[in-house]
């Protein structure tokens, strides 16, 4: 088999670790390809690849991906009842490859749709199969969703081994399920009537292909697909979430505790983009801001020399890259705590009608119930659970482990939007007014502090 053969190619441009380079870097198709097909250059040898898929479902970035996605999403969306089989079961649907292809998000979205229409899995004798390693890891991500998942699942799985000789009495052997009884009553089923083999599938791709190359020699930029941010699997989680608007979904989600430094290092390790970091002037409402107005002006009673101002120059000590993009305070999207009283551990949604000056900064010192004409800088961190790949390199790299992943409940409008899990002041040296990244007193650089021998081992 050549290798333009293979149903998985990979796209080295969506590779995280091309995306973005990291000491310890993403090897998990290497390591959980049930062969052993995978090269550290992410090469595939084709006489050891038995095209089972594993090394798409695992991928957490589209480094692998099916050739022929596009219209396994289409008949996923389209087909009702939706039927999928394996090569080594009755071919009763669209065959994918092997349900170990299938990841978390796509058996999220089979499960959303499974409440709209009839939802069926159809499989061979797994155990007699050269890919029983494969289906086990598809299994078993299963097994770990529908450990969180909230409502039944109403999707089905059967397994109906393929009978060369005898489809129809192989499938007697088992009696008709109530899915399948529903199946034969809908009618007309264009899908369903129209079932290209994964060979013929195959052949359309190869052509598919030729016309693309061919394409691509003449007008390179018409044909070349772009690097994109969310994963495909999640795109299609996403539209089935859109459609049942207060459905949540068990979606694994980062929380950020107080040990946060709002040093930014896990913002400009994501390759996803899926983390920001917000820092402006603290507008008058926001509670924390106000606690350290408060905290500020008792301070400054107490000790005259304390600086009025701790709001250092915007670009002197500001790593480059901590500045969010301008659309991160776009208001419509943002989704901010509007409940003081929730519990730190609830996101709360921000009504899309909330004002739109949310988390734009306001002139502090125009305001007459201001305190102590001080200003107060307010750093945000804004994650974007539709771009995360969960690929754990923030909680990696957080020096005080402030990161943690938790599976939570969420709806559509909190996977597609920003959510603000993280706000706190900014702290600043009291003798030169650079942005410090560490939460010891006395509140000073390493710089200032290296004056004071004492500080030696407190501060540097
Ligand atoms: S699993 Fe995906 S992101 Fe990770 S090394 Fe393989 S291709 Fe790259
Ligand atoms: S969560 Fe950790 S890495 Fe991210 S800004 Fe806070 S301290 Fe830095
Ligand atoms: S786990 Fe962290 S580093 Fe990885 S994509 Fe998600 S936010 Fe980014």
């Amino acid at each position: 088999m050549s290798a333009r053969d293979q149903q998985f190619i990979f796209r080295l441009d969506q590779c995280l670790n091309t995306k973005k380079s990291f000491a310890s870097s993403c090897r998990q198709c290497i390591q959980l390809c049930p062969q052993g097909a995978i090269n550290e250059k992410k090469e595939v040898t084709p006489s050891k690849c038995t095209d089972c898929g594993v090394c798409m479902a695992v991928c957490p970035s589209d480094g692998f991906v099916d050739r022929a996605i596009n219209e396994l999403q289409e008949h996923i969306f389209d087909a009702d009842p939706m039927v999928l089989n394996c090569p080594a079961a009755q071919p009763e649907g669209y065959e994918i490859n092997c349900i170990g292809m299938l990841d978390r998000d796509a058996w999220s979205t089979l499960m959303l749709l499974s409440a709209q229409k009839e939802v069926r899995i159809i499989t061979g004798d797994c155990a007699a199969c050269q890919d029983v390693k494969a289906c086990a890891i598809g299994v078993e991500t299963l097994k770990d969703l529908l450990s969180h998942w909230p409502l039944p699942n109403s999707m089905t799985i059967d397994i109906l081994p393929w009978d060369e000789k005898t489809p129809q009495a192989s499938s007697a052997k088992k009696a008709p399920s109530q899915s399948s009884q529903s199946h034969n009553k809908h009618s007309p089923n264009p899908t369903s009537r129209h079932k290209p083999s994964l060979g013929e599938r195959r052949e359309k791709k190869k052509l598919t292909d030729i016309g693309k190359e061919r394409l691509r020699s003449i007008l390179p930029s018409v044909i070349d697909e772009e690097p994109h941010t969310i994963p495909l699997t999640r795109t299609w989680l996403l539209e089935a979430l859109s459609q049942v608007p207060d459905q949540k979904i068990p979606f694994p989600t980062l929380k950020i505790s107080d040990h946060c430094t709002t040093c930014a290092i896990c913002v400009r390790i994501c390759p996803q983009h899926a983390l920001t970091q917000h820092t402006c002037e603290a507008p008058e409402d926001n509670e924390i801001a106000q606690a350290a107005r408060l905290e500020a002006a008792e301070s400054s009673a107490a000790d005259v020399t304390a600086p009025t101002d701790v709001t250092a120059p915007a670009d002197v000590t500001a790593p480059a890259d901590v500045t969010a993009p301008a659309d991160v305070i776009a208001p419509a999207d943002v989704i901010v705590p509007v409940d003081a009283t929730a519990s730190a551990d609830v996101i709360v949604p921000v009504d899309a009608t909330a004002p739109a000056d949310v988390i734009v900064p306001v002139d502090v010192t125009a305001s007459a119930n201001v305190i102590v004409p001080v200003d107060v800088t307010v750093v945000s961190l804004i994650y974007q659970a539709a771009r995360c790949s969960h690929c754990q390199r923030c909680i990696k790299v957080c020096g005080p482990k402030a990161i943690t992943m938790e599976t939570i409940e969420l709806d559509s409008r909190f996977l597609q939007g920003k959510i603000l899990i993280h706000e706190q002041t900014a702290r600043f040296c009291t003798s030169c007014s650079r942005r410090i990244y560490h939460k010891l007193n006395p509140c000073l650089c390493v710089d200032c502090a290296k004056e004071d021998p004492k500080l030696k081992g407190v501060l540097y």
